[in-house]
């Protein structure tokens, strides 16, 4: 059976770090799905499309990964796409309390899921999608923080 993992987030929009964690992962996965979420109550800066073309402009050629939206729990997304592990990185020790809850959560509602974590490497752990928002909103060059251009 081959290994699909799931990377889901808002990736709003995807940063230098998000790509970093992918990049080591597709060495442990036969298949990563790259879920950008929408979430009717949380305020977007990139739309969808926009999320998910900086994601595809950033993979491209890259066969071991795909890129799809999903709303609703990530733990039917998963079932829905035959993915075994979810993928997620971690920065902090922040990071790690409200990762292993939601982890914590996740296997209580499907035992066969496992959540991988792979640790940002130094170079990236300052980096946030919330940063980087700040950042092009006022006015500065966030492209030292992101793969692709965005605007
Ligand atoms: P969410 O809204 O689900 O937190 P994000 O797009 O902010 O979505 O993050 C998706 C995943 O990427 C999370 O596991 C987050 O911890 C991880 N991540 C975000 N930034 C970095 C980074 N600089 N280094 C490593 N992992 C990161």
């Amino acid at each position: 059976m081959s290994k699909i993992a799931l990377f889901p987030g808002s990736f709003d929009p995807i940063t230098n770090g998000h790509v970093d964690i992918v990049q080591r992962a597709v060495h442990l996965f036969d298949k990563i799905i790259i879920g950008v979420g929408q979430n009717a109550n949380k305020k977007y800066m990139f739309s969808r499309k926009e999320r998910i073309g900086f994601i595809e402009k950033a993979f491209e050629g890259v066969e071991e990964i795909e890129v799809m939206q999903f709303e609703g729990l990530t733990v039917d997304f998963c079932k829905k796409i035959g993915a075994q592990f979810i993928l997620r990185g971690l920065r902090n020790p922040a990071d790690f309390e409200f990762e292993k809850a939601i982890a914590q959560a996740n296997r209580m509602m499907d035992h066969e899921l496992e959540t991988v974590f792979l640790l940002t490497d130094p170079e990236f752990a300052a980096i946030s999608s919330s940063i980087v928002r700040d950042v092009h909103r006022n006015g500065g060059d966030a492209s030292i923080f992101v793969p692709v251009p965005i605007g």
